[in-house]
Parts: structure tokens; C-alpha cells; sequence
């Protein structure tokens, strides 16, 4: 595809588990984009790499880089500490590169706040339905059910959220909503999609 002269941000959030970190890694596979690898103070996953996944962190650090004013954003989720590296995003943007940010509704409102002189775009993500969230969480959290209801239990307050952002897309076929994404990204200006539709959609996932 072909790369972006000046640099961007492009924010992906959703419900846990609809699939926004596998969507994140697969667009940053393309020419020019790069992710923000963020800190947390949550344990990794068994298949999670220290510098790549995330900046895994003690929760002192944690709190040490918010007072030296490190982060672009952060926000408490899940009973963790998650920020981006201020630094990092600054840094790359203004090399013209791409950002994509796979992080919460609270982080997005922080950074869409800034207002900063670089487009932003905002893409929501949907599971098909609840139950096949439910079975992401299940086999992602390797059937820890204490992680997957803590989960599940923000899923509506984090679905609710939709409405913020600038596209909003099913992540059913992984392939196909990939697709539709990188569509929109390389227009790189607001993409319509089916409001009403999604507004159904949202009201069957909340039942
Ligand atoms: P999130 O970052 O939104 O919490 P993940 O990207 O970690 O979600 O995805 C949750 C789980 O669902 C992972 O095991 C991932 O491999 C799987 N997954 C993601 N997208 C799809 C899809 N379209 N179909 C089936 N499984 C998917
Ligand atoms: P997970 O623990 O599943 O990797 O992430 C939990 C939630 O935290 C997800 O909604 C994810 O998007 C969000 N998140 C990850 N990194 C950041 C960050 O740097 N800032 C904010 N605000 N949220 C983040």
C-alpha cells in the first residue's frame, strides 16, 4: 500500500476480546505504520514479550512515569494501570510515521482532547455476537474465569462507548474486517458506515 506522507493516529478500542490487538498487528504489517507499545502494570499473558507486547511495569513505576508527565495518556482498566509513551508516539509522528494505538475509550478521549496537529481516526470494534466473545476471552485467557468474567463485566460500559468514535466495524470474518479497515485507513478522511444497523447490532450484543 502505499505509505502516508505525514504521519497519523489511528486509535482502535473495543469490548475485550472482540480482537482489537490481533487487528493492530496485522495493520502494522503494512509499510509506515507502527505501533505504540504501551506500559501496564498487568501481568503478561504466557505468550506476551516484554518491549513488544507491552512495557510490563510495577504499579511504583507506573506511577513515578505519570509524575514526570511520560505519558500521553493512561487510564486504570481492569484494575491495572495502561499508558502510552509520549515520547514514542511524538517521536515517530514526527517522522512521518503512522501510529496505531490499541486502547481504551478513556485513553481515546484524552487523546482526541489534545488536539494535537496530526490526524486522528477512531475505529470501534464489534464482536459478532456476545457468546463468541465470550469464547475469545475463553481461549485467550487460557480458561481463567476469574480474568474472563472481570472481563465480561465491562463489557457493556465499554460497548456503550461506540458512539465516540469516527468508524465502527463487525470484526466477524477476521480477513474481511481487516479489510474493511485498511479501506478506510488508506482514504486516511471519514468513512461512512450503517448506523442504524450498528445501533441494532450494539442492542442485541447489550441483551
Ligand atoms: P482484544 O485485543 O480486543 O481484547 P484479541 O485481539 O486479544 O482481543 O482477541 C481475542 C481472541 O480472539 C484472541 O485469541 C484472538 O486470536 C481471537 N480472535 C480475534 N479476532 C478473531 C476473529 N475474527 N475470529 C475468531 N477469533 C478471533
Ligand atoms: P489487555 O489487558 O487485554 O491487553 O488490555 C485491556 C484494555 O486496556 C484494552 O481495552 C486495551 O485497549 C486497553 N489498553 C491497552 N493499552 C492501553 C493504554 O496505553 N492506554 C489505555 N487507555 N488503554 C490501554
Amino acid at each position: 500500500m502505499s505509505s502516508f506522507k505525514k504521519g497519523g493516529m489511528f486509535i482502535l478500542s473495543s469490548p475485550s476480546g472482540a480482537g482489537k490487538t490481533t487487528l493492530v498487528k496485522k495493520i502494522s504489517k503494512n509499510k509506515n505504520f507502527f505501533v505504540s507499545i504501551s506500559h501496564t502494570t498487568r501481568l503478561p499473558r504466557p505468550n506476551e514479550i516484554n518491549g513488544k507486547d507491552y512495557y510490563f511495569i510495577s504499579k511504583n513505576h507506573f506511577k513515578k512515569l505519570i509524575k514526570k508527565n511520560q505519558f500521553l495518556e493512561h487510564a486504570s482498566v481492569f484494575n491495572n494501570y495502561y499508558g502510552s509513551s509520549k515520547k514514542m508516539v511524538i517521536e515517530k509522528l514526527k517522522q512521518n510515521k503512522n501510529i496505531i494505538f490499541d486502547i481504551d475509550w478513556q485513553g481515546t478521549r484524552q487523546i482526541r482532547n489534545k488536539n494535537l496537529n496530526y490526524k486522528l481516526f477512531t475505529i470501534f470494534i464489534l464482536p459478532p455476537t456476545k457468546k463468541e466473545l465470550l469464547n475469545r476471552l475463553i481461549k485467550r485467557e487460557k480458561k481463567n474465569m476469574k480474568t474472563v468474567k472481570k472481563r465480561m463485566k465491562g463489557f457493556n460500559k465499554d460497548l456503550s462507548k461506540w458512539k465516540e468514535y469516527d468508524y465502527v466495524v463487525i470484526n466477524d470474518d477476521l480477513k474481511i474486517c481487516y479489510k474493511k479497515i485498511m479501506q478506510v485507513i488508506k482514504k486516511k478522511k471519514l468513512a461512512s458506515f450503517d448506523r442504524n444497523f450498528i445501533a441494532k447490532h450494539v442492542k442485541k450484543l447489550m441483551l
